[in-house]
This record gives structure tokens, C-alpha cells and sequence, in this order.
């Protein structure tokens, strides 16, 4: 009988997956789903309840989509402008409601005249005449019996380029079929699993859960069945930080001693003052290079509280006592905002900065290569293709780690062979995510830990606004006054597309653009999202930086690091679908400068029945301390509230979240302990599964 273990999973391949054409898997292999593997640990981000069907009576505005049962007792068709609308009023026995269905030129809609009856599923809203309305529902005609309903919720994924929701969802439940026959292999030991629920069986839950008793605002978050996962993913996070902890202790590292005067030449030659925060964590720092032993050390500071600098100092003292440090970025974008500052940090100081990217010719990557494995170039910047076998280093010391990503512990394994005469390289890790004290030791275990808790001098505080999407036209007509006398704006925007069935009404990056550029053709202004190729997205950022496009419409995809300091606005559309976390890192895109910024929450009606979201909103407005933001983001979210449109990838953990999942933290390092103690090899095969290393010798 073979065995159904991890490496089985990985090797079976997307194509292999039944329903997945080449021009499919194509698509999910550069949204990173390559196996079958990945497809089942591809969790939805929030359900839709199908499995009943609500009263008219019942609907309530701002909520979930529903399903209702009814009959049309009008269906009218007319053209407003180029487009077709579909008016339909359906009608049950509690009640009726009115819909409308934009854009209705598909010959399907021709079926739907009155009299018929239908099954309708869509989000319940106010219209502009202040009555509730059916928003763009799909539609089934029912002829004949009614079609049973569905047993289970269903999985709403996140996009994944050309492939269609409903093809992704198929495709993830043949892999749950196939994986219900042929389960995952336990690694959790039983006694230490305080969720009596194996892996298998909580996937199958978390991808199909069985409807809530009422009905509610459906998330992963709220089920045991996600936690359950979440346990295990810090529980691989824990055995992979216990591991790297015992192998630095093991080892030996270079000293680093930091020359007399140094610093003068540091501080002198940078465009403003340290904070006082700043000093010490680089005094921290220079303590721990110096010591000879390897440092493990977190660098934890709020959005814009000048981690970049920090990292600046420790590569300009590696290079000074003749090493080489690697400053890593989790995008290409930022590897580039990186390289940027450093060279103009240390380049007048004669620091060796070299960029390590993608997009290099293969001569420009050969030199660049060439000056890394001969000490030419002590401080190389760039994405995770610093770890490639074809990098050779001359004497790496020093690895700094921005934003934590999934990457993150594994590759830092790995690349401890980069060093030569076995020395461990010394790591910072740098993060933003707040975390309180307290539970700092739980999740990052003893590494240690320096602070910036101080803002830098000079900084006004963002001026936040809300404004409701009817004062959308005098938004856009500002803007384009205010980019005309100078200003740099960001648009964020939670989608980058209006297509798919459960985010409609909601803006999207393309229609913004388009919108803005519409009404104001002469207005410079580059679109950035996730699915341009990233020469594209690379080109759009430059011309955001250098200050060509006044205008940024970017999907939350700059939410992570981006620093241009002279935008000083930053719009965010459709807010009330964000998390707070996530708001407060786009509007730390903005205030970076001495001038004074601002940021505008841009929501729709739906605020007003809303009560959390309209919370989280007055959170932003009247706060912008990232851990005060933190903990009125935790006691909000409780149980249910709708987040939608979190895209994946700058984090450590693909499905935890160290803040919601405080209580699992202790737990979580105990049972590593344990694991650790009663078979090593075990507990090695968790912390592959939540964190492999990828790309070991892959060239991209
Ligand atoms: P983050 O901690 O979010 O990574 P950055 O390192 O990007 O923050 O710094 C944010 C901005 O603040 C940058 O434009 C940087 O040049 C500036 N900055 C950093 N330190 C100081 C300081 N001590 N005084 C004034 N500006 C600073
Ligand atoms: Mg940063």
C-alpha cells in the first residue's frame, strides 16, 4: 500500500487534479497552488449560505446574501444608457422585494418573465429611494420540483487569476474527495491536540462546513475546525523556532565589532535625527554583532516608526568589519524600495549595495553574482532569490529579514550553510504586527527583542474622515485639484475586479482607474494590482515614486512597506469591507513626511446596519496607535464579523493570526516542547508541512 503522507500530496501535480486543463493549472501555479497539496490547504475565506431558504420578510439589509424561494409577479426589461436593466419584483408568502439586474443582455435573462418561479440569492440593501432591495442576485428558474438544497456552506476562495469561483471550488472538492479516501497522516499526538479533531477531518469541515443552526455571518475564523488548523500551524511556527534557538545556540557566529567613529559618520550624514527608540535597538544591535555568538533578535516597531534605518545601521556595520549582510523583502516591489534607500543611506558612506532581483538579463545577473561571491558587494538586497543555491557568498554574517512572511523560518534554516567556516549568520527579524508583551514570548519564543516605540520628531498625525460614497463625485473632483497642485494620492480599493459573484457593488482597482481617468483625462494616474505581470506592477510603482503618476489605484497590495513620503493622501474605498489591521497599514503608506496628510474612509450605505463595521471606522478616526488599533480590533471582532477581502501572502502564517489566536499561543509552545522531546522526526514532518523550504536550489 503506498503511503498518503505530505511528499505524496505535493508530488501530485495541479494538472493531475480531475477538471484542471493546462490553460487552469497555469493560472493556480502562478497564484503558487502547484499540487494537490496546495489546493487542499487553499482555505476559503468565507462561506455562502445556500443551505436555506429565508422569508422575504426576514431579509435583513447589509447582511449576508440570502436565498429566497419566490415568484416574479414583475419582470420588466429597459435600456438605461448601453446598459440593460432587468427590474424584478419576487414575492413569497411573507412578503415581497424589489431587484435589479445591470448589464441583463444575456439571452438567459430572456427566460424570466413574470409569473415564473425562481430561486434568487444576493445581498439584501437599501436602494437610493431608501427601499430594500435585491442587489444583482443570481437567478434559477424553477420548472418542475425544486432543486434540493445545498448540505453544506458553500467555500468562497480567493481568486486566483483567469479560473472562475465555481471552477476553483470544484476542483478543491474533487481534492477533498480524493483526500476523505485517502486521509493525511496525524502528527498532532492525540493527548496534546486540545481539539479532538484530526487534520483531515478539519479540512473537510473548514472547505464545507455544516450550516450554522441560525443563520449568521459565516467565517473560517468562527469554526473549531479553523482553529484546530491554526493550533497546528503554531505549533510548526514554535518547532521551527525552537529549532533554530537550539542550532544558534550550538554555534558560533563572526564578531562584528563596530569601529570608533562610526557612528558619527552614521548619524552625520542621514537627513534627520534618530529617535531615541532608534539609538537603542541599534545599540542593541551592535552589542549582539559584536558578541560572537549568533543574534536572534525581532526588531518590532508600528508602521512608520523607522525600521528601515535600523537595518541601514546593522548592514553599514557587517560591511565596516569586512562582511556581508542580506537585507530580505517579501515583494520584488519592496526588495526595489529597499535597495533605493540603502543606497542613498550608505552610499555616501561608500556602503556596497547590490540588487538581487528577477528581472536582471542573464549578463547583469552573472556580474552581480560575480561581485557577491567575491566580497565585491557587502550588502545585497532582494527577494527570497538571495537564498538560491547559484548565490554564493563570499562571508555572509548578517541576515535582516523585513516584514515577517512565510518564508521566514524555514529559508532561514537554509541559508545558515551559506556561511562560510561553520558560522551561523546573525538574523533580525524585522515586524510590524502588534503585539502585546506579554504574549511577544509566547509566539517568538526567546528571541530577543528591541522596540521602536516612539514615533520619529516632526510626524503629524493623519488626519482621518469618513465620507459616504454619495459625496463620491466631490471626492474625485478634489482629488484632481488637489494632484494638480502637487499632492500624491493613493486609491486603495478591496478588489481588483467587479466579476465575481459575491463582490458586487463593491469598487474594484480596474473600475476606479477607470472612473478617475474618465473624468479627468488629463489626471496622471498608474493602476497596481495583483493580477498585472510584475514588470507591470514594478513599472507602476516607479512612476508612483518618481512622482510621474500623481494618482496610485492599487488593490490593498501596498499595504505591506511601501514608502513614498511624499504622498501625503490616501483614499480608501469601500473601507467598511477592511479589517482594521489592514486599514492601519494603508494609512501608514501616508504621514511619512513633515507635511501634514490625510486619509479618507470611503463606505456605502450599508454602514448605517452595520453596527461593528461602522465601529472599526471610528476606531481609525479617532486613533492611530497600531496596538491601541489592535486591541479595539480584537474586542470588535468577535464572534462574525465580515472581513471578505484579505489577500494572502506578507504574513508568517498563512491561516493563524497571533493576535485572535492569543489563547492557543502557550498551548501551542507546549505542546512543540513535547513533541520535540518524544520524536524529533515527527515534530520535523509539522514544521514542514505549515513551513517548507521551498525554492531550496529552484531557480526562477
Ligand atoms: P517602517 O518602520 O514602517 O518600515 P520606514 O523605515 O519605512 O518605516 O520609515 C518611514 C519613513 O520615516 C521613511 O520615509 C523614513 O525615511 C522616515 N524616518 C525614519 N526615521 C526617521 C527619523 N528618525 N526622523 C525622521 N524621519 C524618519
Ligand atoms: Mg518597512
Amino acid at each position: 500500500m503506498p503511503e498518503f503522507d505530505d511528499a505524496y500530496y505535493r508530488s501530485c501535480g495541479i494538472s493531475t487534479v480531475r477538471g484542471i486543463g493546462e490553460r487552469y493549472a497555469r493560472s493556480l501555479r502562478e497564484h503558487g497552488l502547484n499540487s494537490f497539496y496546495d489546493l487542499i490547504f487553499y482555505l476559503p475565506y468565507r462561506y455562502l449560505d445556500k443551505t436555506r431558504i429565508t422569508p422575504i420578510a426576514a431579509l435583513k439589509p447589509g447582511g449576508s446574501a440570502a436565498l429566497l424561494h419566490a415568484r416574479l409577479t414583475r419582470a420588466n426589461q429597459h435600456q438605461s444608457g448601453r446598459m440593460t436593466l432587468l427590474q424584478l419584483t419576487l414575492q413569497d408568502s411573507s412578503g415581497f422585494i424589489q431587484a435589479v439586474i445591470f448589464n441583463a443582455r444575456a439571452p438567459q435573462y430572456q427566460r424570466f418573465k413574470a409569473g415564473a418561479e425562481v430561486l434568487a440569492f444576493g445581498r439584501v440593501l437599501y436602494d437610493r429611494f431608501g427601499a430594500l432591495s435585491l442587489q444583482q442576485p443570481q437567478l434559477t428558474l424553477i420548472e418542475g420540483a425544486p432543486p434540493p438544497l445545498d448540505k453544506t456552506l458553500t467555500p468562497v476562495y480567493h481568486s486566483a487569476g483567469q479560473v472562475p469561483q465555481t471552477v476553483l471550488r470544484r476542483t478543491v472538492a474533487h481534492a477533498l474527495d480524493t483526500l476523505a479516501l485517502k486521509p493525511l497522516p496525524e502528527l498532532l499526538p492525540e493527548d496534546l491536540n486540545p481539539f479532538k479533531l484530526t487534520l483531515a477531518a478539519a479540512l473537510q469541515t473548514v472547505h464545507r462546513p455544516p450550516p450554522p443552526e441560525q443563520p449568521c455571518p459565516l467565517l473560517p475564523a468562527q469554526l473549531p475546525a479553523f482553529a484546530r488548523l491554526c493550533f497546528e500551524e503554531l505549533c510548526a511556527y514554535q518547532i521551527s523556532l525552537l529549532g533554530l534557538k537550539k542550532l544558534n545556540s550550538e554555534r558560533k557566529a563572526a564578531a562584528l565589532g563596530t569601529a570608533a567613529g562610526l557612528w558619527q559618520r552614521f548619524e552625520s550624514a542621514l537627513p534627520f535625527k534618530l529617535t531615541a527608540a532608534q539609538r537603542r535597538a541599534i545599540a542593541e544591535i551592535a552589542a549582539d554583532l559584536g558578541a560572537g555568538r549568533p543574534m536572534l533578535r525581532l526588531l518590532h516597531g508600528d508602521v512608520g516608526s523607522g525600521k528601515t534605518v535600523v537595518a541601514a545601521a546593522a548592514c553599514l556595520i557587517a560591511q565596516d568589519a569586512g562582511a556581508q549582510a542580506v537585507l530580505l523583502a517579501p515583494t520584488e516591489l519592496l526588495a526595489r524600495q529597499h535597495y533605493r534607500n540603502l543606497q542613498e543611506l550608505l552610499g555616501p558612506l561608500g556602503g556596497r549595495v547590490v540588487l538581487l532581483q528577477a528581472a536582471l538579463s542573464k549578463k547583469e545577473r552573472e556580474s552581480v553574482l560575480t561581485r557577491i561571491k567575491s566580497g565585491e558587494a557587502a550588502i545585497i538586497t532582494g527577494t527570497h532569490s538571495v537564498f538560491q543555491q547559484a548565490v554564493e557568498y563570499h562571508n555572509l554574517a548578517l541576515v535582516i529579514i523585513d516584514e515577517q512572511h512565510r518564508f521566514g523560518i524555514a529559508q532561514r534554516l537554509q541559508l545558515l550553510s551559506k556561511s562560510p567556516l561553520g558560522l551561523t549568520p546573525h538574523q533580525l527579524v524585522m515586524t510590524a504586527t502588534p503585539i502585546p508583551r506579554t504574549q511577544q514570548l509566547a509566539l517568538y519564543a526567546d528571541l530577543d527583542v528591541s522596540t521602536l516605540d516612539e514615533m520619529p520628531k516632526g510626524r503629524l498625525p493623519v488626519i482621518t474622515t469618513l465620507l459616504s460614497q454619495r459625496k463620491r463625485g466631490e471626492l474625485i473632483a478634489r482629488v484632481a485639484a488637489q494632484a494638480k497642485a502637487g499632492a500624491q494620492i493613493y486609491w486603495v480599493c478591496p478588489h481588483i475586479d467587479e466579476d465575481s459573484e459575491e463582490e458586487v457593488g463593491t469598487p474594484s482597482a480596474k473600475s476606479v482607474y477607470q472612473e478617475l481617468t474618465a473624468a479627468h483625462p488629463e489626471l496622471a494616474c498608474a493602476l497596481l494590482h495583483g493580477q498585472l505581470k510584475a514588470k507591470d506592477r514594478q513599472q507602476a510603482m516607479l512612476e508612483f515614486v518618481e512622482g510621474r503618476a500623481r494618482v496610485l489605484v492599487a488593490t490593498t497590495i501596498v499595504e505591506v512597506g511601501v514608502d513614498v513620503p511624499a504622498a501625503t493622501i490616501m483614499i480608501i474605498d469601500g473601507a467598511q469591507y477592511l479589517g482594521l489591521a489592514q486599514l492601519h497599514q494603508l494609512r501608514g503608506r501616508v504621514g511619512r513626511g513633515q507635511t501634514q496628510s490625510y486619509c479618507v474612509l470611503l463606505h456605502d450605505d450599508s454602514l448605517n446596519d452595520n453596527p461593528i463595521a461602522a465601529a472599526r471606522l471610528q476606531v481609525m478616526r479617532s486613533c492611530t496607535d497600531g496596538f491601541k488599533i489592535a486591541q479595539e480590533d480584537l474586542r470588535l471582532r468577535g464572534p462574525g464579523e465580515v472581513f471578505g477581502t484579505q489577500q494572502k501572502g506578507f504574513d508568517t502564517f498563512a491561516i493563524a493570526d497571533p493576535a485572535r489566536d492569543q489563547q492557543l499561543l502557550a498551548q501551542s509552545r507546549r505542546c512543540a516542547q513535547q513533541m520535540l522531546q518524544r520524536d524529533e522526526a515527527q515534530a520535523r514532518q509539522l514544521q514542514e508541512r505549515w513551513f517548507p523550504v521551498q525554492g531550496a536550489g529552484t531557480e526562477t
